[in-house]
């Protein structure tokens, strides 16, 4: 039996959830903070598990898909944020459970007081996290559950160290038995291949809205088409810039082709920070018009799936 779903971490910045993703999936994927966030659910890790035989779904293997739900806790002003705001809640409440982080040493704060206030609305299965439990005694770890549990219910509260690894193998079972039993959402021998590839597109989005931010929709989007490991230690990364109309490609594309080099020649420099190896960059820019209908889309940002409805 396989299981397999989507869970939602929330949490005000800085608490950890990056190092939670890191661990969980047990490689370093989740190291961008993208300025820029156009995504509903964004796949941050896919972790991948087997449930312990004796409890809930005993044996079974479990695809935990992690997604971030970006720009949550802005106040938003204009028209166009807050849909985009109000579509990562969206995002949060699709989830099959959301766990909400919050760095103890911190407590909870104002950020975290309106995720709560928002959480409440929210059915899915809820957990907290209390995350740094290095740097707080347990006095104060058990002062805070009672505190935040007293705002609203979870079905369970961790207390883990991200950075240590500490507590998270508990965190991963109940996470793959929120989420339902079905096939794989990702192959998986992709899943760890998939959050690079999604990474790799995210970094050059990012300097696509950088350099274009005033000139381009939101809509515009990266996908990773091709990742070629060669025998080098070099990688081979083709992406496809999506934008919507001739005019749009010509502005990516810049002058005698500047602007699009120059985009290429930063994510390329960040790529092999990041991948700590030299990595051979090729952009394609493509006018695909019925964007918002088009599966590869989905793909492309990291939905790879049937939404429900
Ligand atoms: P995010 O903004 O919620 O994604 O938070 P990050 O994962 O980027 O972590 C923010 C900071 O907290 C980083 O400097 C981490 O190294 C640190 N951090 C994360 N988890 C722990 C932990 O368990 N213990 C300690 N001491 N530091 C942590
Ligand atoms: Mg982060």
């Amino acid at each position: 039996m396989t299981r397999a779903g989507f869970v939602a971490i929330v949490g005000a910045p800085n608490a950890g959830k990056s190092t939670l993703v890191n661990a969980l999936v047990g490689s370093k994927v989740s190291i961008v903070s993208p300025k820029v966030q156009t995504t509903r659910m964004r796949v941050i890790g896919i972790a991948m598990t087997d449930l312990p035989h004796d409890g809930k779904g005993g044996g079974d293997r479990a695809q935990v898909v992690l997604v971030d739900t970006p720009g949550i806790f802005r106040v938003a002003k204009r028209r166009l944020e807050r849909a985009m705001v109000a579509a990562a809640w969206q995002g949060a409440e699709d989830a099959d459970a959301v766990a909400l982080m919050v760095d103890a040493e911190r407590g909870v704060g104002e950020e975290t007081r309106a995720i709560i206030e928002r959480l409440k609305q929210s059915k899915a299965p809820r957990f907290l996290i209390l995350n740094k439990i290095d740097l707080v005694p347990r006095e104060k770890l058990l002062v805070l559950t009672s505190e935040l549990n007293g705002l609203v219910s979870f079905e369970h509260t961790f207390m883990v160290s991200a950075l240590k690894s500490d507590g998270i193998a508990d965190v991963l079972a109940a996470f793959a038995s929120a989420v339902p039993a079905g096939p794989f959402l990702y192959p998986e021998d992709q899943a760890a291949d998939l959050p690079m590839r999604l990474l790799a597109a995210e970094v050059t989005r990012e300097q696509v809205f950088l350099q274009l931010h005033q000139e381009l929709p939101y809509e515009a989007a990266v996908e990773t088409e091709k990742w070629e490991e060669r025998g080098d230690s070099s990688v081979r990364i083709e992406q496809t810039i999506h934008v919507q109309r001739d005019g749009q490609r010509a502005i990516v594309l810049g002058k005698g082709g500047t602007r699009i080099k120059q985009i290429g020649a930063r994510a390329r420099h960040e790529l092999s920070v990041m991948l700590e190896r030299p990595v051979h960059l090729f952009l394609h820019v493509k006018v695909s018009a019925r964007w918002a209908d088009d599966p590869a889309h989905y793909r492309a940002i990291g939905l790879d799936y049937e939404p429900k409805s």
